[in-house]
């Protein structure tokens, strides 16, 4: 978890391979289905170009799909779900019914006026749609409002691994790989 630009989609693919698991990320579901033109892609286009969140079910739905598949069987790493208090229902849920649970919920905090700038670069690296000023803003809002307050949920649950976000891709990894090993006893 972490704010827009706090580089969970990086550190995502790092920390799934040490482990060994897939990272499923939602953002990358949503992009990709916007990209090949599917159905689920045009009902979002317009939701994610807002940064606006895509409705929970749907989110809640690709997410089980994708947690169904064979190689998410010996674990997983998600990235950038859950974000809404329903969708942490819905993954307990998911979670329960197959017997499994969450190890670790790994927070990035990093500087906020880092965040804009790194997305401001991204934006011309990559040409992401929600990558403006204007979206980031928003987006930066929407996480403050409603996703934050998941982190004091699962930190009650002693579950949160909080990870200082500020400084290079490798530092960053080798600080969350460090936290995680030690909260998950490898
Ligand atoms: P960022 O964290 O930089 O905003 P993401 O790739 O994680 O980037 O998400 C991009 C967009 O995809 C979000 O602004 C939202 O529209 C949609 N999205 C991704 N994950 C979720 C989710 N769990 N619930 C609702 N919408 C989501």
């Amino acid at each position: 978890m972490g704010a827009p630009g706090a580089g969970k989609g990086t550190q995502a693919v790092g920390i799934a391979t040490h482990y060994g698991v897939p990272a499923i990320s939602t953002g990358d579901m949503f992009r990709d289905n916007v990209k090949n033109g599917t159905p689920l892609g045009k009902q979002v286009d317009a939701i994610m170009k807002a940064g606006d969140f895509v409705p929970d079910e749907l989110t809640e739905q690709i997410v089980a799909d994708r947690l169904d598949q064979p190689d998410a069987q010996g674990g997983f790493l998600l990235d950038g779900f859950p974000r809404t208090m329903h969708q942490v229902d819905a993954l307990d849920d998911y979670l329960d019914k197959h017997g499994h649970s969450l190890d670790a919920v790994i927070s990035l905090d990093v500087d906020p006026e880092d965040l804009i700038a790194r997305l401001l670069k991204r934006a011309e690296l990559e040409g992401r749609a929600d990558d403006n000023e204007e979206t980031i803003r928003h987006r930066m809002e929407v996480y403050t409002s409603s996703t934050a307050p998941l982190l004091d949920a699962y930190k009650s649950r002693g579950l949160l691994v909080a990870v200082d976000g500020n400084g290079t891709v490798d530092e960053v990894g080798a600080r969350i790989a460090a936290a995680v090993d030690a909260k998950v006893g490898r």
